[in-house]
């Protein structure tokens, strides 16, 4: 059987530059749509079963984060249901991967992808429970709905809480955090689930980034724009993604936010906060405190002890999600970052931090904000 490699389907992403030696297929990522970010790949591989099997992606020295790929294991999956690691590494500019497929056509990604497919079925399954309505609130630069869920009765005197994901698409560990949020919130049988809906109602957006994810971006949309610097102006015309989602939040108000990202260089789940922002004051110092006192306390993957540097007072770029609505809306708001590679405190050899992690920790976000709602 001939071997033949391609990515002619949602959130595909690479070039082959050669494939005739199964033991030394030459690859390049390509750029982000009008920009110059990649790391993002996903790609089909077939007629391989039995065959060692090496792949060398000669441009990963170009990604967006060269240090993503220090103690990285790209993920393979025979069903794109299960994704386990590969043996990889990283040497001059050049992520090689090698192993023997048990079948005839492997995928092969970044991490696990969230396909455009599996985001309708979210949202659309999502619609049929009685306490959640599910809105289009605009469009996209390609002209796709944005996706928007309200979970909960709409009592505007109950607290207001946002969790937005997936501004940078390759970051799809993101979405598999909302689909364990969604689904635990819906619960009707989860005590905790009910409970924090009688005191606030959810307000959600599953992919802030859907032509991005679709065209398998790791940072930006189609318009080339990096949608996380956006947020001090928005433009119907760059980041409409952006523009719609803060027209609704301005609409609706605000006692919580968390944008939900991964990160490609540190192994480990860690937030970033808004220590940097003018208002910062000690009822927001005590709120982020008692967030991740609580958050620690119900999923261990959750630590402080590594992380991004905290801004000192007043140095925030208000150009950025989290930080942005905290100051606008007077409220605890905060970056929420997975790993690519491996939560090391806590690891997995088979899988790594995995979608069924980011799941996980999806779920415990429901007790985290229950033990912090009133505060809000
Ligand atoms: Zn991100």
């Amino acid at each position: 059987m001939k071997l033949s490699i391609s990515t002619t389907f949602d959130a595909g992403n690479i070039e082959v530059i050669n494939a005739e030696n199964p033991e030394n297929i030459q690859l390049k990522i390509r750029k982000d749509t009008h920009s110059d970010f990649l790391q993002w790949f996903y790609f089909r591989i077939n007629g391989i079963k039995d065959l060692t099997c090496k792949m060398n992606i000669i441009n990963a020295g170009d990604a967006a984060y060269p240090e993503g790929w220090e103690n990285y294991q790209t993920k393979a999956s025979y069903d794109r249901e299960t994704w386990f690691q590969v043996p990889t590494k990283y040497t001059d500019g050049v992520l090689s991967m090698e192993f023997t497929p048990e079948y005839d056509s492997v995928y092969i990604a970044y991490f696990a992808p969230f396909s455009y497919e599996q985001h309708l079925d979210l949202v659309n399954n999502a619609q049929h429970s009685p306490i959640c309505t599910l809105e289009s609130i605009g469009q996209t630069i390609q002209g796709r709905p944005i996706d928007f869920l309200r979970i909960g009765d709409g009592d505007s005197k109950k607290k207001k809480l946002w969790v937005i994901a997936r501004q940078h698409p390759g970051e799809s560990m993101a979405e598999w955090f909302m689909l364990g949020l969604i689904d635990r919130l819906l619960d009707e049988e989860d005590s905790s689930s009910i409970s924090l809906l009688n005191k606030a109602n959810l307000y959600l957006v599953p992919n802030m980034n859907i032509d991005g994810s679709i065209l398998g971006n790791l940072r930006v949309n189609a318009k080339g724009v990096n949608l996380n610097r956006e947020w001090a102006e928005p433009s119907i015309e760059n980041s409409p993604e952006v523009f719609y989602v803060k027209e609704k939040m301005k609409e609706i108000g605000m006692d919580f936010n968390l944008d939900v990202h991964g990160d490609e260089g540190l192994p480990y789940v860690f937030i970033s906060g808004i220590e940097g922002i003018p208002s910062f004051d000690q009822k927001l110092s005590d709120l982020t405190d008692s967030f991740m006192k609580n958050w620690k306390s119900v999923n261990p993957d959750i630590q402080d002890e590594y992380g991004y540097p905290k801004n000192e007072p007043g140095a925030a770029k208000l150009n950025i999600c989290s930080k942005n609505l905290g100051e606008e809306f007077q409220c605890l708001s905060q970056t929420l970052e997975m790993p690519f590679k491996q939560n090391e405190n806590i690891p997995d050899p088979i899988f790594g931090w995995s979608s069924e992690r980011s799941i996980k920790l999806g779920e415990s976000l429901v007790n985290t904000l229950l033990g912090i709602v009133d505060k809000l």
